[in-house]
Parts: structure tokens; sequence; C-alpha cells
């Protein structure tokens, strides 16, 4: 598989390099040269398989010429073992994408769990690896369960200070051994920024193995367009033409695998891109002008993100395929508004959590009675147990593999945003 570098296109690596790299030089990130394009009859083939077997076979079309069919599958089993994707009826036409039953209870889990077998089935025994990851909540827990004791990987976890969830941090500040974590005094676009920064230092990260897994590594997004595949298989076929499909976006990961897997033949008739506050993205395509704002605080924390990383590949695929950005819906869902969603859904029946609310805002103002809307459960609700707790004023039960982490004490170190405290953590810490 050849990818390009989106801000330097004669910079061209294969897969494995760039799921080692993260991103290319002048930070660019690598996106597919070439876009697989199923027809109807390999759609319908690809339907009847079963979730492994299927999604060995979408990524063997990216990756065959660099892993054997057969070893693909395993990886992809021991990635995707633990649990798939189930979609659970809200309204008469509205339906939930249930994306958080694996280990960290967060859609992450795929794009971390794919990402880290992957590395380590190519990696080399002696050689060290140091894994330096921001987070906005759920991709620390994601990355951190998926590479936990896993030999002569070290993983480095940036978030900020008190804007994520108690139970967020307990799930993997907890964990010690080769995962370290960094509460930072700042936002997590000052998190992205220090990441960012330490892979420009060539020097740094040829020295300690830097690799990123946040979503700009191609890895994680070529896992995620597998479930789109499922919830499609799922859907009745009587709906197949109909399918609307309402994401919560942060750093836009999520929405670029959606585009990914349309781009391939999978016919979604459109995609709604939701976001809290940190609106950049629905201005942006209102105006014309993209001006990120402050990062502001919101109760769906994961998405506070105000300069979404992944934003240059939704632009890249859109050109490539010749579609028109002012046909995206994007709708900005206030606190006030993701509040009075929770309890709306809670009236009919249906316990959701902040990020997957603002999805279902924004569809159930966009969706037809003709259409089949599906928003994607990104997360837990016990995950935001305090949130969720309050706005319903019912009591939450803890899943086991959250309630068995409560009372571990937590690891991290605290850090001022200043690259050089980084720099210096990085140097000795190993
Ligand atoms: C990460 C995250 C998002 C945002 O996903 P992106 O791919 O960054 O757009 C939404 N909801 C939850 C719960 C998340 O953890």
């Amino acid at each position: 598989m050849k990818l390009y570098n989106l801000k330097d296109s004669n910079e061209e690596v294969n897969f494995l390099n760039a799921i080692q790299h993260g991103l290319g030089k002048k930070q660019g990130l690598f996106f597919p040269k070439y876009l697989p394009k199923f027809n109807s009859h390999d759609l319908k083939k690809l339907i009847s398989m079963d979730f492994i077997t299927r999604s060995t076979h979408i990524l063997s079309h990216f990756i065959s010429d660099e892993i054997s069919l057969n070893d693909l599958k395993k990886q992809i089993q021991s990635a995707f073992s633990f649990t798939q994707p189930i979609i659970a009826p809200v309204t008469k036409n509205i339906s939930c994408l249930e994306l958080f039953h694996g280990p960290t209870l967060a859609f992450k889990d795929f794009g971390a769990r794919f990402m880290a077998t992957m590395l380590s089935y190519w990696k080399n025994e002696n050689s060290i690896m140091t894994i330096l990851t921001a987070t906005s909540g759920d991709t620390g827990a994601a990355v951190a369960h998926a590479f936990y004791c896993m030999h002569n990987i070290r993983v480095v976890i940036l978030y900020p200070k008190g804007r994520i969830s108690a139970l967020q941090e307990k799930l993997f500040c907890t964990l010690g051994k080769n995962i370290h974590t960094i509460a930072v005094d700042g936002s997590f676009d000052d998190c992205q920024y220090l990441v960012k920064k330490s892979f420009n230092d060539t020097k740094l990260k040829n020295k300690i193995g830097l690799n990123s897994a946040n979503s700009i590594n191609i890895s994680r997004l070529l896992a995620q367009i597998c479930y789109y595949f499922e919830a499609f298989a799922l859907i009745p076929p009587q709906y197949h033409n109909d399918i609307i499909i309402s994401v919560p976006c942060g750093n836009f990961g999520n929405l670029t695998a959606g585009f990914i897997a349309k781009s391939l033949g999978l016919p979604i008739k459109s995609f709604i891109a939701a976001t809290n506050a940190n609106d950049t993205v629905p201005r942006f395509l209102k105006t014309g002008i993209w001006n990120p704002h402050n990062t502001i605080s919101t109760i769906s924390n994961a998405m506070d993100i105000s300069q979404p990383n992944n934003w240059p590949r939704v632009e890249e695929l859109f050109k490539r395929k010749k579609w028109n950005l002012q046909n995206l819906t994007s709708k900005s869902i206030s606190d006030a508004k993701t509040i009075r969603t929770l309890q709306e859904l809670h009236k009919i029946g249906y316990i959701s959590e902040p990020h997957a609310a603002i999805a279902y805002r924004a569809l159930k103002k966009n969706i037809q009675k003709t259409d089949f809307g599906l928003f994607l459960g990104t997360a837990h609700p016990a995950k935001f147990q305090d949130t969720i707790e309050k706005v319903l004023n019912i009591k939450l039960n803890l899943p086991n593999s959250l309630q068995s982490r409560v009372h571990l004490k937590n690891f991290s170190h605290q850090m001022k945003p200043n690259f050089l405290n980084l720099k210096n953590f990085l140097l000795t810490q190993i």
C-alpha cells in the first residue's frame, strides 16, 4: 500500500512506514494513494461475511502487499476479538450504533487495538519504541490498554489536567508498568502541540523511536472503516439506500473513516458532522473561513478540540472524489441542548452520554421520515457517571472494567505545557 504526505506529495511510504512514523515531513498526514472500489456484487458478498472475515477482506485491499491474508486475519481476530458493534433502536427511524462494548468502553478500542497488534507484528524484537500520544479522554485508555505490557514498547500519554472525567482518568492512569501518564496544565490543544513539537525534533524522534497513536495514525482510520460496513450489514436491506449517519466529531477521525467507507462503495446517503461548542468546522462550512477559536471545555470533553487534526484528510478525499463540501451537514450543539437531549432520550427509554447525544440531536433535526438514521455511540454512559447521574437523576451501575479500577492508585506525573520539560521526561524515564 502506497501512501503520500498531504503536505509534500513527493514523500511516499508503505503502510508499515506510515504506522511506524505516524506523520510525514512537515508534520504532514499520510493518505492512501489508491482507494479500492467495491461494486454492488462485491458489496453483496462482503455483507454476507462475518465481521472478522469481512474486515480482513476490506483491509487486505489496502495492505495485502505487506502481509499475507492469513496473518492479517490473525491480527484482526486478536484486535477485534473483544466484542462487536451493536445497533440499538431508539426511535421509529433512529438507532444508535453502539461502538463502546470493548475493553475501555469507547469506539477508540477498534483503532488502538488494530494499531497495537500491527505494530507488534512488525516490530523488531530489540528496538525500542515510544508511543507518544495526546488524549482528550478516551484515546488514552484505549491506547494504554492496547499496548499494556507489550515488550520494548513504552507508552507516554498526555492529557489536560482536570478536563477529563474522573473515571476516564482511572481507566488508564492506574496501569503503570510500560504506561506513563502525564497530566498537563493546559488544554487538549496544548497537549497536541507538545506531541507535534516532539515529532519535529528529529534527533529525539530517532533516539527513542517515537511514534504516535493519535488518529493521525492511518492504521486507526483503516480499522474504523470496518464498523461502517458492519453497520450496513446489520441494517435491513430495504433501508440500504436511505442511511444517514451522524458522527460526534472531535478530531474528525471517525468521520474520515466513514467517508473512506463511502468512497469504497458503501452507499451511505449522507453523513452529519456533529460538534459541541468547539465549532471550527461548522463555521468553516458556513463562512469558508478557517478560524479556530480557543478551545472551550464542555461536558462532551473528548470533543473539546478546536483544531481538528484529520480535517485535511476530509478535504483531500472530497477533492479526489469530486464531492462537494457544501453538501456536508455540520451542526454545533451547546451543553444546554446536550443536557436536554440526554433527558429526552432517557424519557423514551435510552440512556446515552454527552457525545452520542450531540450526534442524536443533529440527526433528529436533519432526518426525513423515510430515512434510516444512525448516530454513533462512541462511549459507554458509565464513563461519564457524574454528568449522567446528575442530569438524569438516576444511579448508574458501572461495568466491571471500570468498577475494578476505581480504587487503584493514580500514577500520573504533572507537567506545565513546556516542550523542554517533556523532552527531558522522554529522555530520562526509560
Ligand atoms: C474521540 C471521541 C470522539 C471524537 O472522535 P474523532 O474521531 O476524534 O472525531 C467522540 N466521542 C467520544 C466518546 C470520543 O472518545
